[in-house]
């Protein structure tokens, strides 16, 4: 067999699509921050034309001046190299990725929390030795031009990893590409993804977007959030502002204390390295992500106890659900006799995989998508009910989890074929038990 045989299945309705959601992903950050910019710019619940009255006409006013500015694009460009260096710079264990199909494992280095523990030291360091609060405000008040770098950046790192992947490697061999990502159209190819792990070096440019510029990003622009409020309330902080901090922080920590897991998702095992990718780690994430702590930071909300209570509930059971089942898996698939999965029960494939029917796995076959969904809505509760603009991620990642789980199945299909008709007609339900 061909080592990287032509694509011939189309997803997100082929060429068209992809244009599409690269036009539509790119648009959604900025209508999301021009749309609900202050207190008196975020439609209420029942849409009355008020806060969006001239938006248009602001929008079509805009100039490049407006959204990008040189100097900031520099720093985004010294922020992804300081990364960079921790990456190489930081202690980290070698840990082998899963098996491809030229047989080859690659390494991974493992490092992505020291990187996490020693920006939260910087930012530290920073704030109380260099000017307090200064860098988070020009961070805040800056935000659409880090948009606008970010964008840049992932479109033209995704222009560098499409024209490489199309390079011989040696010893005159061809890069691995993704087995989705060789149609031969440029467009479709570029957008999802051609090479399968392009790599400069050891830096694995998927795994590295993934886990470090765009979380780690996240967490900093969230931090410059509460700043911002801080000095809206002149030094106060509400509690729906902890709330998100916390609650995000936690899912950035466990992100990146799991950072070995992402070895086995099908972003790395499956998906080429392309404009999805690259735009959805350094884009998509740390900017509509923070869209609560944004949101708080001009519009600040006191939950109370009772509210902030019930957010705590709904992030504590969304979090559990997601976190032990995908730990449940981790450690089923790692070892099936560790005493903590040794007596769940499960089915034997031919390909000789193992799939779980009881436990987590049994009562859904995506369970960890409801429970990262569920956490996802409990950030979201945060804000209150004065605009629905900040329950845009539960709407946009019940689409993405929809469509994914779609993926996954057809992807497990094929590797499975009658063992996985067999394991659904076993654990019926796709996401919510009982339900979907
Ligand atoms: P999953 O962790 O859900 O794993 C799916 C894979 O697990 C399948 O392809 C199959 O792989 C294996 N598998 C399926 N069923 C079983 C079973 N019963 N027993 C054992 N193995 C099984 O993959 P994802 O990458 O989609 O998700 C990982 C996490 O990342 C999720 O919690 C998800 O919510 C989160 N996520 C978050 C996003 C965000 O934007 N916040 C975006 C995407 C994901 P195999 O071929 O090995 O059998």
């Amino acid at each position: 067999m061909a080592l990287n045989p032509r694509t011939t299945r189309y997803e997100f309705f082929g060429p068209p699509g992809a244009a599409l959601v690269m036009v539509g992903t790119t648009l959604v950050p900025y209508l999301l921050y021009f749309g609900c910019q202050g207190p008196d710019r975020c439609p209420p619940p029942l849409y009355t034309a008020g806060p969006w009255e001239g938006l248009v006409d602001r929008l079509q006013a805009l100039t490049v001046a407006d959204v990008f500015r040189a100097d900031i694009f520099a720093l985004y460009v010294a922020w992804f190299l300081y990364l960079v260096v921790l990456y190489y710079a930081l202690p980290g264990s070698a840990v082998p990725g899963t098996v491809l199909r030229n047989g080859q494992r690659l390494p991974y280095r493992i490092n992505g929390f020291r990187s996490l523990l020693v920006t939260c030291g910087v930012m530290f360091a920073v704030y109380q030795f260099y000017g307090g609060h200064r860098l988070f405000l020009f961070i805040s008040d800056n935000y659409v031009y880090w948009l606008t770098s970010a964008t840049l950046f992932s479109t033209l790192q995704a222009v560098f990893v499409y024209v490489r992947s199309f390079r011989r490697a040696p010893p005159n061999q061809e890069a691995l590409l993704a087995l989705g990502g060789n149609s031969g159209n440029t467009v479709y190819d570029f957008f999802i993804g051609r090479e399968l792990n392009p790599r400069i070096g050891s830096l694995d440019l998927k795994v590295f977007n993934e886990l470090r510029p765009g979380i780690l990003g996240w967490f900093v622009l969230n931090f410059a959030f509460l700043i911002k409020q801080a000095q809206t309330l002149d030094g106060g902080i509400t509690d729906s502002m902890i709330l998100i901090f916390l609650l995000q922080g936690v899912y950035i920590f466990d992100t990146l204390i799991f950072e070995a897991s992402v070895l086995t998702t099908m972003d790395v095992t499956t998906d080429g390295f392309g404009w999805m990718l690259s735009f959805g780690d350094l884009v998509w994430v740390p900017f509509t992500f923070s869209l609560q702590a944004r949101y708080l930071s001009f519009h600040p909300t006191v939950l109370g106890p009772v509210n902030s209570g019930i957010v705590l509930a709904v992030a504590v059971v969304g979090f559990l659900i997601f976190r032990l089942s995908n730990s449940q898996k981790n450690i089923f698939r790692t070892n099936p006799h560790d005493p903590r999965v040794k007596d769940l029960k499960y089915i034997e494939t031919e390909s000789g995989s193992k799939l779980l029917i009881s436990g987590w796995w049994g009562l859904a076959r995506h369970i960890n998508y409801l429970g990262d969904w569920l956490f996802g809505l409990s950030w979201c509760l945060t804000t209150g009910f004065d605009t629905p603009i900040p329950y845009f991620y539960v709407m946009y990642f019940a689409v993405l989890l929809v469509h994914r789980e779609r993926r996954d199945d057809h992807k497990c299909r094929t590797k499975y074929k009658k063992d996985w008709d067999r394991y659904c007609s076993i654990v019926r339900y796709r996401i919510i038990p009982g339900i979907y």
